[in-house]
């Protein structure tokens, strides 16, 4: 496979320091957002309120929806809280929920932006799809145990898309 399809659109630290004012300008009307380690934290088992309060404020411009390859008794809870939609047991990179957004909502490919903290599920489904991806660092470094292999394999891709000069972890552009 072609290590680009492995590359971000943009990356950023956290989902603080997107700036979503560009992406409206750029016609996205749907945020989807992975779950674990990207607005939830895996390592404290806790989503912080900040973050859900960034989606509420979000809501305002985009439409907001969860997708997320953890079960649904884990996101539920958390996207009942701020009133927002959800897809668990997404199989990302695999892309029948990207689909499945875009039948619901009428939606096309370059509406939606997909952001995640992993390149092997987030990343490469959104961009195999043909939309937007943004990656942001984990928000901690413990991750889910299914997750252990992905970010193994992950590393090594890091690696090889450094020596290209494509992404460099911490180097963040937009
Ligand atoms: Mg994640």
């Amino acid at each position: 496979m072609n290590i680009t399809k492995f590359a971000p659109s943009i990356y950023k630290k956290s989902i603080f320091d997107i700036n979503y004012k560009l992406l409206k300008e750029k016609g996205i009307k749907c945020l989807i957002f992975d779950f674990d380690n990207t607005i939830s934290s895996v390592y404290k088992k806790d989503t912080p309120i900040k973050n859900l309060k960034l989606l509420e404020t979000l809501k305002k411009d985009f439409r907001i929806i969860i997708v997320s390859n953890n079960f649904k008794r884990k996101i539920k809870p958390i996207c009942d809280k701020i009133n927002i939609d959800f897809i668990s047991f997404a199989l990302k990179p695999l892309s029948c929920s990207f689909k499945r957004v875009l039948k619901k909502y009428n939606l096309s490919k370059n509406e939606i932006c997909i952001i995640g903290d992993q390149l092997m599920s987030d990343i490469l489904g959104g961009n195999l799809f043909g939309s937007m991806t943004i990656l942001i660092d984990p928000l901690s470094a413990k991750d889910l145990k299914v997750t252990k292999l992905n970010r193994f394999i992950e590393n090594k891709i890091i690696n090889k898309l450094e020596k290209n000069n494509i992404l460099k972890r911490g180097k963040y552009y937009e």
